[in-house]
């Protein structure tokens, strides 16, 4: 019997099924494959290859310590199964499910195609609290907790290495087509970072966190920064978890508060990739029918997208933002939401084009948390109420001293902090803003009650919600909007009656 654990987005030694399973029936073959081909797609960057590799070389190191070395190839994974197959007769490959782009759905389709075709048995394992072909949403807390709950599994005492093969090289970004670019520190992706991460935020770097996750800058520390080792899997939302109940239940230096909101928001990670899992199109399509008819598509050149991309619409906080991401390939949840809003809402981009942008930017890029989000904030479930984020009062409130904008807008380092959200008004030579501040909220405020007019808006916003709303919050509580047009036509209905009464 010979077994191939398939690595892909689960770059860990640790809580790892596949592992285990087939650690427990006998040789194994590790694989890793670099695929120029998923690399190639425009959501991928350099920056998150160069995170990917950092936890490869790590989990390579580990698993030749415990007696298998990590088999790394570079090509398409059906050729190289094709050759380990055609060399050694594989019996059995493990992996884990992958809630991944379009890209990777079909590539493993391919794979189970290739395996029933080869008469190898191919197994896979849920890896977040996820649930593949989910049927009912109602059904997802306990399926997903279920998941969840179960300890995070040990690694195996020993591995058994199926074959002699050279265990090949990790390629570098160049070999892959990924080419220079700003960032070229992005955060690390190990397991060993997300370990010191966690220790240093129960130690006391979280003891914000609620506070200071909304700021630009005490974000950055207060925050856990668990994002990247979770996307490249170097350690698992289980074992995440159960550090947070483990410092619970010890004496860490944060509040109770504190480590229940990282709770949270580590089972929101799983809430939204349910979504993409669910409804994989929502990566190219609007959720809600009617957003998807309304919808502009935005040429790869167009003079605002590039504008908003590069950090140059003339919004200095917007600006900011944009430009700190692309140098640094992290940016926190709110400032992400409002660079989403402002380009989606005031500039009137088309959300896919903004989305695709962002995730080559995000070190941490998800696309089951990024393409729900990316919807989510530019208005397209038509189940949340659009949050048109202001971008001079979120400086406002969220820079107040303006440090976190001069830091990143040098051509304003001089311009006093009363005029720097605005600068237009003091006749600067920043860059005119590429729309009028309030016309643009005017625009999007008009658009979106164009939509939501259309008739049968709601039952389609009702169905959205039936397959992907949260089951903590209620359809009405959420959509006052929804509440008001129902009141409006209630109190259409009873003038009516009225008239007709006299
Ligand atoms: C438009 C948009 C796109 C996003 N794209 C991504 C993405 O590609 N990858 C990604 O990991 N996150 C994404 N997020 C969610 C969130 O902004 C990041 O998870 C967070 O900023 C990462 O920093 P952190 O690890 O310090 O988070 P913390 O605030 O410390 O949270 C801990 C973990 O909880 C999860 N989490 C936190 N907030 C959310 C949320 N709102 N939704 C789902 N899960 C959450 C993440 O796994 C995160 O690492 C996106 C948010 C928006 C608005």
């Amino acid at each position: 019997m010979v077994q191939l654990v398939w690595f892909k987005r689960d770059l860990r030694h640790t809580d790892h099924r596949p592992l285990v399973e087939a650690a427990a029936s006998g040789p194994i073959i590790p694989l890793y494959v670099a695929e120029p081909g998923y690399w190639g797609q425009p959501d991928t960057s350099r920056r998150q290859y160069l995170a990917v590799a950092s936890a490869l070389a790590e989990l390579s190191l580990r698993l030749e310590q415990l007696g298998a070395p990590l088999i790394v190839r570079t090509g398409t994974v059906i050729e190289c199964l094709g050759r380990i197959h055609r060399a050694v007769g594989l019996t059995r490959i493990l992996a884990h499910q992958e809630t991944g782009n379009a890209w990777s759905f079909a590539r493993d389709r391919a794979v189970r195609r290739f395996c029933q075709e080869a008469g190898i048995t191919f197994v896979e394992y849920p890896q977040f609290g996820v649930v593949r072909g989910l049927r009912d949403r109602d059904e997802w807390g306990v399926l997903s907790g279920k998941i969840l709950r179960a300890p995070p599994l040990p690694e195996p005492a020993r591995l058994i290495a199926a074959t002699q093969a050279p265990p090949g090289n990790i390629p570098s970004p160049e070999q892959l087509g990924l080419v220079e670019e700003a960032c070229d520190q992005p955060q690390s992706g190990t397991r060993h970072a997300a370990l010191a991460l966690l220790d240093s935020f129960f130690a006391g770097r979280g003891a914000h966190y609620r506070r200071a996750m909304s700021s630009p800058l005490a974000g950055a520390d207060a925050c856990s920064r668990l994002s990247v080792s979770l996307s490249t899997g170097a350690i698992s939302i289980r074992e995440a978890l159960a550090a947070c109940y483990a410092a619970r239940n010890g004496r860490a230096a944060v509040p109770l508060t504190a480590i229940d909101s990282l709770i949270s928001r580590l089972h929101w990670h799983c809430h939204f990739i349910q979504k993409l899992e669910s409804e994989p199109q929502m990566e190219h399509r609007s959720v809600h029918p009617a957003h998807e008819r309304a919808r502009v598509a935005t040429a790869d050149n167009d003079p605002t997208l590039l504008a908003w991309a590069s950090g140059r619409t003339g919004y200095p906080f917007a600006d900011a933002c944009m430009r700190s991401l692309i140098a640094t390939g992290w940016l926190n949840f709110r400032m992400r939401a409002m660079v989403t809003s402002f380009a989606v809402h005031h500039l009137g981009l088309d959300w896919r084009a903004c989305g695709l942008h962002l995730a080559r930017l995000f070190t941490d890029y998800e696309p089951g948390i990024h393409w729900p989000q990316v919807q989510m904030q530019s208005g397209q479930t038509g189940i949340n109420t659009p949050r048109i984020y202001n971008p001079v009062k979120q400086g406002l409130d969220q820079d107040p001293t303006g440090a976190f904008t001069r830091r990143w807008i040098p051509e304003l380092a001089d311009m006093p902090l009363a005029l720097l959200q605005t600068p237009w008004l003091a006749g600067s030579g920043y860059v005119a803003p590429v729309i009028d501040p309030s016309q643009g909220i005017r625009d999007a405020r008009s658009r979106l009650s164009k939509v939501r007019a259309e008739p049968g808006y709601w039952a389609a916003s009702q169905a959205v919600f039936q397959k992907h709303g949260s089951r903590t919050r209620t359809f009405e509580n959420d959509h006052p909007a929804r509440n008001r047009a129902i009141k409006t036509e209630k109190t259409a209905m009873a003038k009516r009656q009225l008239a007709l009464e006299f």
